[in-house]
């Protein structure tokens, strides 16, 4: 990723221009070098510099420490994780229109499920917890383990709000707010209601809803608002790809719906993301560490350097991140690539993921 971005940022200014790359430590480096998975240097870092891109980092399940990626999105309060999932052309896929698929997730990143508020089965907070439960009325089996899930109008309308912004600034069609509220009605439900009323609150002018819609509104000049239930939305993005444009949702359904819609486009290994504040931006694959191909010099860099991509485009570096999407648009199209790609066009020969990076470089 380094490399190609160099390379292209060299080529699209004529040397005019460079990134002066600084290293930030987390994960299994950092606890080699200092001891310590996340050192607090990190988080601070990552916010006064503003532009950070990470490779992905390892979490153990079922105890052990917390996710670092999860730790990094919450201390810094990078609240919303944009992933876009669009084909790029050539690139093997299962569907039979993949290039019907165009679509940008913006995924709550600090609350839901994933906000670490959980106590383990037998534990003296479980069980004070059930007996609280049970004093208001609710029962839970004895012995269970517990995870909390808040949803806050607060976190739900600023991620809502910013992918209604995101939908306006780039001339899409609608936006999705993709919930369970059928089931977990204060919670999922409530991020659909909230949802809608920043919608209609602050966009008035600007955003028709599809009930509206129904009862012959025009949606002429104007962003549609729709809900789905997050189970019928899976099916909706394989069946009906093309009604779906920017998704708001929660983060446990956009963590699934994310690799699910990537899978659709080619999968994991060329799935970018973004972690943004208003004034701090992570981006980073959104894959894991594929620890069975560490260090085998195999893996695509698809997800990292479509990462870069945006990272460009944040920066309004377009020229570059341009240069690169069609370089490995044509990098594809020529059957230069890593093992997850070649296993799918079958009888192609896979490049390593640097020689995959050099074979770009030269398209650039
Ligand atoms: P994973 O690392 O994403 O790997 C799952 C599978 O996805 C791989 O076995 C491989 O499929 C495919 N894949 C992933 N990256 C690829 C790439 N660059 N190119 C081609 N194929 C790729 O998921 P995991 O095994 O569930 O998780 C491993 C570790 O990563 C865990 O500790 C997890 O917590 C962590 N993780 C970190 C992040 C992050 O840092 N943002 C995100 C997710 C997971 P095949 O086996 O079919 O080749």
């Amino acid at each position: 990723m380094l490399r190609v971005v160099d390379g292209a940022v060299k080529k699209a200014y004529n040397g005019k221009r460079a990134i002066h790359w600084k290293e930030i430590f987390a994960g299994e480096k950092a606890f080699a070098k200092y001891g310590n998975y996340l050192p607090k240097e990190t988080p601070a870092q990552i916010a006064e510099f503003r532009i950070s891109i990470k490779g992905p980092l390892t979490t153990p399940v079922g105890g052990g420490f917390r996710s670092l990626n999860v730790t990094l999105r919450q201390v810094l309060d990078l609240y919303s994780c944009i992933r876009p999932v669009s084909y790029i052309c050539g690139v093997p896929s299962p569907m039979k229109w993949p290039e019907k698929l165009d679509i940008v997730i913006f995924r709550e990143n600090t609350e839901d499920v994933y906000s670490g508020v959980e106590f383990e089965a037998g534990s003296r907070e479980a069980q004070r917890l059930i007996e609280l439960l049970e004093s208001m009325g609710k029962h839970v089996l004895p012995g269970s383990s517990i995870g909390i899930k808040p949803i806050s109008r607060e976190r739900t309308e600023r991620l809502v709000r910013m992918a209604i912004q995101y939908a306006l600034e780039h001339k899409r069609k609608s936006v999705t707010l993709v919930h369970k509220g059928n089931i977990m009605k204060y919670t999922e439900g409530y991020f659909k209601k909230w949802g809608y009323e920043v919608a209609v609150g602050e966009f008035r002018s600007l955003v028709v809803t599809e009930e509206e819609l129904w009862q012959g509104a025009s949606s002429e000049g104007k962003i549609i608002v729709k809900d789905r239930i997050a189970d019928a939305m899976f099916q909706q993005l394989l069946l009906r790809p093309d009604e779906y444009d920017v998704i708001a949702t929660t983060n446990l359904n956009g963590d699934y719906l994310s690799d699910a819609a990537a899978a659709q486009v080619g999968g994991l290994g060329m799935a970018p993301g973004a972690n943004v504040r208003e004034d701090v931006a992570l981006f980073e694959a959104t894959h894991g560490t594929a620890p069975k191909y560490a260090g085998m010099d195999k893996v695509n860099p698809g997800s990292l350097i479509l990462s870069a991509v945006m990272m460009l485009e944040y920066m309004g570096w377009n020229e570059a991140a341009t240069m690169i999407r069609q370089a490995l648009e044509k990098t594809i199209v020529q059957k230069k690539v890593t093992y997850d790609l070649a296993r799918q066009l079958g009888d192609v020969k896979p490049l390593k993921t640097s020689e995959f990076a050099s074979a770009l470089i030269e398209n650039l």
